[in-house]
């Protein structure tokens, strides 16, 4: 049977929790134990799918299609812990799940209340990510601030979890803020606070990681421990550093968190193997070199918004003993000028997210085209492979117009379209493909080559495709198409020939990277973009 680990948050949102719950993860698997993660999100969508990457960051996608908080990304980078639909909850799924239940009449004519339907939902979906055969310990972080109105029903369930299980199958940790007031003086009160409101809807925390701008003294941590009942042991320095967030694990593993988790919940105690998490960290801390990206997009003044895609070239850094410094640069400004090449003098390489709608489309296609004709090294993710598309199309081909009808439904020359808008192929309508699916690559191609192999799978989130129409005229205007869905209808891949390494990509390959797996393209992209800089000289 599984055991338990509740992750909740105090005193205000921000500080990490995601990082946090992640990081205890990957100790936990250090020591050789199975956990699996679950993210709860109290908000009433039913998923993160319509949420503006400017409010909420990243929508991060599972295998199997799931559009998730972006925390399930850390939970993937840092663990090994497989994630799929069942792992990310939402008050929305929870809610329309008990009154599809009513309608059907499964309660029997009683009262549907929150205590205990929906309470009881909670549970069974918590119960069920952690009931297979040889987990240990199913970690759940309960998004938001104690105290919210929105997450009362999560807590509840929580609490009732040490009812149902016994206190030895169940612990709590909660994350806090220790502020620093006038002359950097450290202050326990709103911990004491947010550790009263857990325990007036009846949870005890048995850790607590005190986020705080330096290290915890020892009388500081006694201190908190007299107030909260928390033992000074298990209250957690979680300070801020300078490095990576990757170091975070090994900071709280130095202060004891895995064992003091492990004899908590009398957990198989075996020797903690983390040397390669070590190693890593130590690569990115002691990088040499330094690489600089640009990363043209339209969320880039909220660094969440591109989340995997940061992380993804970070491990292409450590693939590579390089450092990377991060050069957003938010498309609409390239729109307006012509000195374009100003924007870029400083960068080694050019890549371009995903993203939907039209705002600062055409400067995306104006960096696009300077980097083919400057042999800047390219990546284009999602739409970024889309605006390679229609640049060449353009400026190559000399179809002036060309463009996706999700930015001009009236263009003469739709290279990129919904797939109904497409005469060939009328099977599917504007959905969104999501998850996981199959791409077959083309021997002889730079991606090929990268991949090493004909055949990958890859996480997809777009609605738009290259159109089959035009495929002849791309290809034989020189565009290489390098990769296709296994039917040979879909574009997954495209690059540039004679050009340093111009690669787009229909798929997202950031969801799938972590620094001990840097993705193959990331690594590689990194890599040219080291070349071109020593190039450049
Ligand atoms: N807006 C584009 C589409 O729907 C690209 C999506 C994306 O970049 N994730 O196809």
């Amino acid at each position: 049977m599984s055991k338990y680990i509740f992750v909740t948050g105090g005193v205000c949102s921000s500080l990490g929790k995601g990082v946090a719950a992640a990081s205890l993860g990957n100790l936990l698997e250090s020591r050789g134990l199975t956990m699996r993660m679950v993210k709860i999100d109290p908000y009433i969508n039913v998923d993160a799918g319509t949420m503006n990457p400017y409010q909420h960051g990243e929508v991060y996608v599972t295998d199997d299609g799931a559009e998730t908080d972006l925390d399930l990304g850390n939970y993937e980078r840092f663990t090994r812990s497989p994630l799929s639909k069942a792992n990310s909850i939402t008050t929305g799924q929870i809610y329309q799940e008990v009154i599809r239940k009513e309608r059907e009449g499964r309660f029997l004519g009683r009262t549907v209340q929150v205590i205990p339907h929906i309470t009881d939902e909670i549970k069974h979906r918590i119960v069920t990510v952690g009931e297979h055969e040889g987990i240990d310990v199913t970690i759940i972080e309960i998004g938001g601030t104690v105290g919210d109105i929105e997450s009362i029903p999560f807590l509840e369930a929580a609490r009732q979890f040490i009812h149902d299980f016994g206190k030895e199958n169940v612990i709590f940790v909660h994350l806090t803020l220790v502020p620093s007031v006038s002359e950097g003086e450290l202050k326990t009160k709103p911990t004491q606070h947010s550790v009263s409101a857990l325990r007036e809807i009846g949870i005890q925390p048995d850790i607590l990681l005190c986020r705080a701008e330096r290290p915890l003294e020892e009388s500081m941590k006694r201190k908190i421990s007299l107030f909260t009942n928390v033992e000074t042991d298990a209250v957690i320095s979680a300070f801020n550093i300078t490095t990576t967030i990757y170091e975070i694990p090994l900071i709280y593993s130095k202060q004891g968190l895995d064992g003091i988790v492990v004899k908590k919940l009398k957990l198989n105690n075996t020797p903690k193997k983390n040397g390669r998490w070590r190693e890593l960290v130590s690569a990115y801390i002691n990088a040499g070199k330094i690489v600089k990206i640009g990363i043209v997009g339209k969320y880039t003044d909220l660094h969440d918004s591109y989340k995997s895609i940061y992380e993804a070239l970070y491990h292409g850094g450590i693939a590579n003993k390089a450092r990377i410094e991060l050069l957003k640069i938010d498309s609409e400004q390239l729109e307006t000028g012509d000195d374009i090449g100003g924007f870029f003098k400083e960068i080694d390489g050019i890549l371009i997210p995903g993203g939907f709608g039209q705002r600062g489309i055409e400067g995306m296609i104006k960096a696009s085209e300077f980097a083919r004709l400057n042999n800047y090294p390219c990546f284009g993710i999602c739409l970024g492979m889309q605006i390679m598309v229609i640049e060449y199309a353009r400026n190559v081909l000399g179809r002036r117009h060309a463009n996706s009808t999700e930015f001009d439904i009236n263009t003469d020359y739709p290279v990129i379209s919904l797939l109904e808008e497409q005469v060939d192929i009328k099977a599917f309508g504007g959905t969104m493909r999501l998850g996981k699916s199959e791409t077959i690559l083309k021997p002889g191609t730079l991606i090929h080559r990268i991949y090493g192999k004909d055949s990958i799978f890859e996480r997809h989130r777009h609605r738009y495709e290259v159109s089959c129409k035009y495929h002849q005229d791309l290809k034989k205007s020189g565009l290489v198409l390098s990769g296709f869905t296994p039917d040979n209808n879909l574009v997954e891949a495209i690059e540039w020939k004679n050009h340093p390494w111009g690669i787009g990509v229909q798929f997202h390959p950031e969801f799938i990277s972590k620094p001990v797996y840097p993705h193959p393209l990331f690594a590689g992209f990194i890599s040219e973009s080291l070349a071109c800089k020593e190039q450049k000289g």
